[in-house]
């Protein structure tokens, strides 16, 4: 069973109301003995003030409910930051200005729009939009890779008008190996983000052809995180994500403190 939970949203993300004690104990309740706290921090997102991460209050809350449940769970203290390929030299201050654990690095505005909303799609097709997502993924990743893992690497298709029915690793692998390739030679690991089965895409993001890619390209090092934004998310179909990295050939999930991997087995 997975017992670490390495992407969790509370209220100090600016999408998330949850209460950080809340999404603690349904961690406690569903028996993780780990779980890492990722907020967002999207620098320059479109919508002014939306994103910013206030991390002095996130660290004190965290360190406060840190020695309240010690006897219970490990908590660890990460970030998601939104990638953008000028933000390169900001996010690299940045990432050593806090003493994390873990950094995820995600795609959440390519050309400065979210796919999360509905404009991102409008005046093309899907195809083309999809395909603009990876491009930009690829160009964010050139221009900074100082984060531990890659967060949800197909993102844009939980948003998509017809979202994976017409979406497959085959059919986007020019553009998808780049990324893949990348990491893989910089020893960043693929995070596998049970919320696409909250999306309703039967797969987690990325899908299962994109695991099982990175692992073919020679990738090793996998994070498992829910992205709950509420208590009842927390290690969402958890179950289904071990089964698929056990069937994509992965023997351990890593979780990250200081920065640095450990390696817990699955199955
Ligand atoms: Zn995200
Ligand atoms: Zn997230």
């Amino acid at each position: 069973m997975i017992r670490a939970d390495i992407h969790l949203h509370t209220s100090f993300s600016s999408d998330c109301d949850e209460e950080m004690e809340n999404v603690i104990q349904a961690g406690i309740d569903r028996g993780l003995d780990i779980m890492c706290f990722t907020e967002h921090m999207d620098k320059d997102y479109p919508i002014e003030g939306q994103f910013i991460l206030d991390c002095e209050a996130y660290r004190s809350r965290y360190l406060e409910l840190c020695d309240k449940y010690r006897e219970k769970i490990t908590l660890l203290w990460g970030v998601e930051l939104g990638l953008l390929p000028w933000l390169a030299d900001w996010y690299g201050s940045y990432v050593n200005q806090y003493p994390f654990d873990f950094i995820i690095g995600s795609v959440h505005n390519p050309k400065n729009v979210d796919p999360y909303y509905p404009e991102y799609f409008e005046g093309r097709s899907e195809e083309e939009a999809y395909r603009e997502y990876f491009t930009e993924s690829l160009a964010c990743l050139k221009a900074f890779s100082d984060f531990d893992a890659i967060g949800h690497m197909d993102y844009v298709v939980r948003y998509g008008p017809n979202k994976n029915k017409e979406y497959s690793y085959k059919k986007y692998s020019d553009y998808i190996d780049p990324i893949l390739k990348i990491i893989v030679e910089k020893g960043i690991a693929l995070e596998v983000n049970s919320k696409g089965y909250q999306a309703n895409l039967g797969e987690p993001n990325p899908c299962r052809d994109i695991v099982k890619r990175y692992k073919e390209l020679g990738g090793e090092i996998v994070t498992i995180g829910s992205d709950a934004h509420t208590a009842e998310h927390v290690a969402y179909n958890f179950d289904r994500v071990e089964a698929l990295l056990l069937e994509c050939g992965f023997k351990y999930h890593a979780v990250f403190t200081g920065r640095v991997p450990k390696y817990y087995p699955l199955g």
